[in-house]
């Protein structure tokens, strides 16, 4: 079956959009070929316009644990949408959207947003404010949206510097030069970027400049380097040193928020271990599919914001009347049987995954952070775990590119990028899991073929 309709559809969108897409990551850079044009979604599947059928394993990037259009989602959103799109107004689904976000994490309030790099941009200049500090912690190969302040290191792994002034009273991270142009360098100067799941590293920072750190942020578990969960302790102990030295813990859950558990990743180690974040943000699942995004904590911290508190912060659409109610919607259906049927689905996958590419040879390390998982395409047998963003960046990348051209040629929608998790949805039945499994064999085998000048698909 060719891709006629999907490539005349790229050639439309390259002449209006920029590289054809409203997020870099659509267009098959990293993977080659012709980026898929899809027209709908149902369950586990998804559908393109030259009428191919794929299982979905992206899941929009998070948002669809139910699966596309599932029946209750689309008729809520159905009659939310006949009483009006958008009223500028307080209005009932965002109250409850919020009381239902409350009840399930460690926040006592929050302010809903549309997209989860305002969340973060917006806890970010919150921590900021309630501290009084600017230095901000972040990890090498967390994402945390395209905020400017969060664009060092993001991804990159090479930090450069920005101020020796600050750099100087700073520890041992390097103050970071932007990511990206177009991003001030005094945007970044004040980001200190450490490697994950390096707590020592973030000791000596506080030790040489706690009084000037307003917060730590960090993915609750790291989902945009590939799955890379948390080392016992780490959460915890970053927690633990931000209260000593009056800094904010904010811990990102955009991904993995109502989706590894009904809390999130707090669900897995802080409700555990009995420690809470200052503050958190959410996205995605919250949203239903819909642009909805949020963030909370304490109530004396978010006390700081505007209309009572002097941190400014609003929107045109926050709180938006269907996207609340999508996302109402979606997380009163997902109960602990959905919660359990990711766990499953995605152990099941991830094991299939780590056979396929083991009875093929390909050197592999398939690790999960609660039910995100994703495989790592490791040069060496002896690589037996990925730690942190020097370690996802040492891939066979050309494996990689073959596997996903091999899956997708089958019928498998996967990430087009070796950074990214996978992710299942409550509609990843036997029968979409039995697919994905006949169509390893082969990518697997494509994978142990391939050589590192494969370029994949043009
Ligand atoms: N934080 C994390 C952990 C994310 O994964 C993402 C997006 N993938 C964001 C923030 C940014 O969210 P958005 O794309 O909605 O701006």
């Amino acid at each position: 079956m060719s891709n006629r309709r999907s490539a005349e559809l790229f050639e439309r969108a390259l002449t209006v959009t920029p590289g054809g897409v409203n997020s870099p990551v659509r267009a098959f850079r990293a993977v080659g070929g012709t980026p898929r044009f899809m027209a709908r979604g149902a369950g586990a599947y998804l559908y393109d316009v030259d009428g191919r059928e794929y299982v979905d394993l992206v899941c929009s990037w998070g948002p669809l644990i139910l699966g596309h259009a599932h029946p209750e989602v689309v008729s809520a959103v159905q009659r939310a949408v006949s009483r009006g799109t958008s009223f500028g107004t307080p209005a009932l689904p965002e109250v409850e959207l919020a009381e239902e976000i409350v009840a399930r994490t460690p926040v006592d309030q929050v302010r809903l947003v549309s997209s989860g790099t305002e969340a973060t941009m917006s806890a970010i200049r919150l921590a900021r404010g309630f501290t009084g500090r600017d230095l901000v912690i972040k990890f090498a190969g967390c994402y945390h949206g395209h905020v400017d302040a969060l664009l060092a290191a993001a991804g990159s792994g090479v930090a450069a510097l920005a101020s020796a002034e600050v750099v100087a009273g700073a520890g041992p991270g390097v103050l970071s030069s932007p990511a990206t142009p177009g991003v001030p360098a005094a945007s970044t100067a004040a980001t200190l970027v450490l490697p994950y799941n390096d707590l020592g590293s973030v000791q000596q920072a506080f030790a040489a400049s706690g009084d000037r750190i307003a917060c730590v942020i960090t993915e609750a578990a790291c989902g945009n380097m590939g799955a890379v969960a948390p080392v016992q302790g780490f959460n915890a102990g970053l927690a633990q040193l931000c209260r000593a030295h009056g800094a904010l813990f904010i811990s990102d859950e955009v991904m993995t928020g109502f989706r590894v558990s009904r809390s999130g990743h707090w669900g897995l180690d802080g409700a555990r271990e009995g420690w809470t974040p200052d503050l958190v943000t959410f996205g995605k699942v919250m949203g239903g599919g819909f642009p909805a995004a949020a963030f909370g904590g304490r109530e004396d911290v978010m006390a700081r914001l505007a209309p009572i508190g002097p941190v400014y912060q609003a929107g045109t659409l926050s709180g938006n009347p269907i996207a609340t109610t999508a996302g109402l919607t979606t997380l009163r259906l997902a109960t602990d049987e959905v919660y359990a049927r990711l766990d499953t689905a995605a152990a099941t996958i991830e094991r299939l995954v780590r056979e396929a590419l083991s009875d093929s040879g390909v050197p592999n390390v398939v690790q999960a952070a609660g039910n995100l998982f994703s495989p790592f395409f490791v040069k060496s047998e002896l690589s037996t775990s990925i730690r942190n963003f020097a370690d996802a960046s040492n891939q066979a990348f050309y494996r990689h590119r073959a596997f996903f051209h091999s899956m997708l040629d089958q019928g498998v929608y996967l990430p087009p990028s070796a950074f990214e998790a996978w992710f299942v949805s409550a509609a990843h039945d036997d029968k979409a899991i039995d697919r994905i499994a006949a169509a390893l064999p082969r990518a697997a085998a494509a994978a142990a073929a391939s050589r590192p000048d494969d370029e994949g698909p043009a």
